[in-house]
Parts: C-alpha cells; sequence; structure tokens
C-alpha cells in the first residue's frame, strides 16, 4: 500500500504522488506570535511532525518550511496594551514557541521565514497581481479581486455569492466588492510600516504565507498544511493569490481538526492553565505529545483532565515495558537494541523497505496517517513483551521492544530516544541515570577495598578523598561501605 492522505481540496483521500519522485515538500501555517502557546497550537506541530517523520521513515527526503506570523493586527494591538514595540512581543512569543515545540520533540523545520523578512518578495508577488487585473489598490491598500477568480470559494466549497465579506480592512469604500480582501494594509499613525510603490504599509495576512511559500519550497510544491480554521478565509485567499499570479501552488491541502473545550467551562483560567509552560508542570513533555497524537489528526480533541489523565497512562504502561526489557537485556548482555534511527537491528533484511514496523502499523500510517490504529499495534506490541518477559522468553522480548521502538520512533514517542533524555522529560532516563552513578560507586568502592587489601593506604585514601571531592560521602559501617550524595 502507498500513502494516502486526505486532501481537503478534493475532499477525498488521495494517493501521495510527490512532484519529485522520493521528495516530499511541505508547507505549514505557523503561529501568529501575539502570545505564548497553549496546548491547541501544539496540536497542529505535533500533528504534522508526524507527517514529517512518517514520510522519511517511508524514504522520502522531507523539504520542511513552517512560516512565523510577526507582523499583525494582533500582535500590534498585544503591544500596545503592554507598551511595547511589536517586534519585542513578537520576538519573545516566537522564543516561547520555539521552546514548546522543542519540549514536545517535533523536528525543527529546514526552514522557518518570518513575515516582515519577505517583504520585498510580497511587492512582487502583488506586482504580478495587478498586472494579470487581479488586485486592485485603493485608499492606501492593495485589494485582490474576488469576482476575477473563478475558482475562489472552492477550498471551502462555498459559491462567490455565499462567501461573506472581509473584515480586514478599517474603510471597506475603496473596495470594489465587500468580498475582497487585503493584500496590503495602508500603514496609520504610530503603526510599523514598509515602502511600496502604493504607498508605506504592511501585508496582510494571507500574502505572506504564498510569499514564503513559494520562495522556498517553488511555485508548485506538495502539501500544504495548517488548522481546520485556516480553511478560511486564509488558505481560500492564499490559493486565489497563487494561483492568479500563475503558479502552481500546493497540491494537496491538510487538515488538523482543533482542540475543543466544551466539555471544559470556557473560563479565561482554564485558558491559562492549557498554556503548553502550565501543562508541563502537570505532565511530562513526552506525556503530552501521547495525549496530542493518539487522536486521528483529522478528528476534534476536547480536551478535559480524564483524557489527558487517560493518554498519561497509556504513555507509561509503553514506557514501563522498554524500560525494564532494556534493563532486563543489557543485564544479560544482549545489549540495548534499537540504538539505529528506526531501532533496527541486523535482522532486517536489505529489501525489507521499512524493517522493524510490523504491516499493520505501517498500512495504518499509509491510510491518512491513522494513528489511533498505529497505537493499537504499539499496545499489542507491548502486551506481547510483557509476556515474552514474564516467561523470561529473552529473544521474544528483545523482538518486541525493537519492533516496539521503530514503531515509537515514528510517533516521536521512543522513551529512550535522547530527545527525552536529561529533560524533564523522562523519569525512566533518570532512574537509569542514577543506578549507572550507583554502579560506577560500588566499582570505585571494590578498588579501594582492592587496594586496603593489598595494604596500599595511599590509593585507598586517594580513592576515598576523590570521592569526597565530587561529593559522594562514603562511611564504613560493620555491613561495608555505605554512600550518599553531599547535599
Ligand atoms: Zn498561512
Amino acid at each position: 500500500m502507498t500513502l494516502q492522505l486526505h486532501d481537503t481540496a478534493a475532499r477525498a483521500v488521495r494517493e501521495f504522488t510527490p512532484i519529485r519522485p522520493g521528495e516530499a515538500s511541505v508547507y505549514l501555517c505557523g503561529a501568529t506570535v501575539q502570545a505564548p502557546p497553549h496546548i491547541g497550537h501544539l496540536r497542529s506541530a505535533v500533528c504534522f511532525d508526524v507527517l514529517i517523520r512518517w514520510l522519511e521513515a517511508s524514504g522520502y527526503r522531507v523539504t520542511f518550511c513552517r512560516n512565523v506570523t510577526d507582523i499583525e493586527d494582533k500582535i500590534l494591538r498585544t503591544a500596545q496594551a503592554g507598551g511595547v514595540p511589536p517586534w519585542i512581543v513578537a520576538e519573545r512569543n516566537q522564543r516561547a514557541f520555539t521552546w514548546a515545540y522543542d519540549a514536545a520533540g517535533c523536528r525543527p523545520p529546514d526552514v522557518e521565514p518570518r513575515a516582515t523578512g519577505h517583504i520585498p518578495e510580497m511587492i512582487v508577488l502583488i506586482r504580478r497581481l495587478i498586472e494579470r487585473g487581479h488586485a486592485y489598490a485603493g485608499g492606501g491598500d492593495v485589494y485582490f479581486d474576488v469576482r476575477s477568480w473563478a475558482e475562489y470559494g472552492a477550498l471551502s466549497g462555498q459559491h462567490l455569492d455565499q462567501v461573506r465579506p472581509a473584515e480586514d480592512a478599517d474603510d471597506a469604500a475603496a473596495k470594489r466588492d465587500p468580498r475582497d480582501f487585503t493584500l496590503w494594509k495602508g500603514a496609520k499613525p504610530g503603526e510599523p510600516y514598509w515602502e511600496t510603490p502604493w504607498g508605506p504599509g504592511r501585508p496582510g495576512w494571507h500574502l505572506e504565507c504564498s510569499a514564503m511559500a513559494t520562495k522556498y519550497l517553488g511555485s508548485s510544491f506538495d502539501i500544504h498544511g495548517g488548522g481546520m480554521d485556516l480553511i478560511f478565509p486564509h488558505h481560500e485567499n492564499e490559493i486565489a493569490q497563487s494561483c492568479a499570479a500563475g503558479d502552481g501552488f500546493a497540491r494537496y491541502w491538510m487538515h488538523n481538526g482543533l482542540l475543543g473545550l466544551s466539555g471544559e467551562k470556557m473560563s479565561k483560567s482554564l485558558g491559562n492553565s492549557l498554556l503548553v509552560t502550565d501543562v508541563l508542570t502537570r505532565v511530562r513533555p513526552a506525556e503530552l505529545r501521547y495525549y496530542l497524537v493518539q487522536a486521528h489528526y483529522r478528528s476534534l480533541l476536547e480536551y478535559s483532565e480524564e483524557a489527558l489523565d487517560e493518554a498519561v497512562a497509556a504513555y507509561q504502561r509503553i514506557e514501563r515495558f522498554v524500560t525494564r526489557a532494556s534493563e532486563v537485556l543489557s543485564r544479560l548482555g544482549m545489549g540495548r537494541p534499537g540504538m539505529g534511527r528506526l531501532g533496527l537491528d541486523a535482522a532486517a533484511g536489505p529489501e525489507d523497505e521499512l524493517p522493524g514496523l510490523p504491516v499493520s502499523f505501517r498500512s495504518a500510517m499509509d491510510e491518512d496517517l491513522s494513528v489511533p490504529a498505529a497505537l493499537a499495534a504499539v499496545h499489542a506490541c507491548v502486551r506481547d513483551g510483557n509476556q515474552a518477559l514474564a516467561a523470561s522468553d529473552k529473544a521474544g522480548a528483545r523482538a518486541s521492544l525493537v519492533r516496539l521502538r521503530a514503531m515509537l520512533d515514528v510517533l516521536g514517542l521512543d522513551p529512550l530516544a535522547p530527545h527525552w533524555a536529561g529533560s524533564a522529560g523522562s523519569s525512566g532516563s533518570a532512574e537509569r541515570l542514577r543506578d549507572v552513578v550507583g554502579s560506577l560507586v560500588k566499582l570505585t568502592l571494590q578498588q579501594r577495598d582492592a587496594a586496603r587489601a593489598r595494604r596500599d593506604y595511599a590509593t585507598a585514601d586517594a580513592i576515598r578523598d576523590g570521592l569526597d571531592e565530587i561529593g559522594v560521602l562514603v562511611e564504613d559501617t560493620p555491613e561495608g561501605p555505605r554512600w550518599e550524595l553531599k547535599r
């Protein structure tokens, strides 16, 4: 089976056929950085991170571009309310987003362009649209003429007469049609602006994505993604701008479902408690990622404390097996299996495209990234592995562990991945670290005993002093030496 993806434009699941064989170009609408991220923002990032990982695991060379909207009405309002320049608001919040993406184990994009760094590209695009008769200047703004583009409304499934007026101009009097949307906004006093042939101003939100997507991925590229709330007007307008200018633009449109709050009281305090930084005081990053990943990416994910707790418990079941199995196997000298990119071992045949991954997992992922079905394969593998451990079937446990880690790697959820180790992320790896320190101290004390036995007291004292220096206090008791870390 080959990869099938739901294409919003086709309203159907279509086989993924890239423009260039073996390559995949992906553009994702990133954050408008007017506030720090909540877990709804993170859901979009995590869903598309799984897409990127699956494309890569399937052998595609991926180019991934995710933009940052760093100039926009909401940023200007936040800046004004806080009495700081807009670029401080943008910079601060962009850092908060980057931190949250990293915390959740999202692969960084190959390029992360900011709108304010691409004004010349936007000016060129406006000029092309005006020359082709699809845009016009008026009252200091520049508008897209929706009646000039017959396919306007196709993505969101609307006829032009159903489309609501665009509410993006302060003074719509200059518009030829109330549905015409703003490509360029004339500057108001005190606002940041750039000079253009049509007067000083700043870009409209939709224009920047068209300009940046084609700059980095070409006039035609494979996949454009974003949240379902962006289908209209944002993506509808991106298509109109780019296609009316003569670009092929995106060939597949993928949209993730939103994070719903209907089950919870919609209060400001709940809104704040869903900030990524706040949620991460209650659950670990890998557990939050599991929660965001486990539902199908197109479904609405209704937030509740119980659902989050269930996800945490499910992730910990997986984690417990991975930690236990790797400890048992390493004690037996069977090594920590699965250290490769996909957790592969030598048993995998060279002709096997995705060695280590069960067929049920692959076909689930190929079927429009059906993570719930893929996770069923994950949990079945954990059950098999636990049974093997209980039966002291080491070879069986090892096979399960290798298979499991290969699947978890695709979902970005392998508890032993370096990303989770060392972060506040994995209690499993913290425990392992403590075990290793304990073994090292024990080894050192055995050498001290050996030195004493051969009456080499200078060496024995040097070992004790050395341990003391790095903060390990040793006390000799009738039952043998005991040690603890100095406080
Ligand atoms: Zn966008």
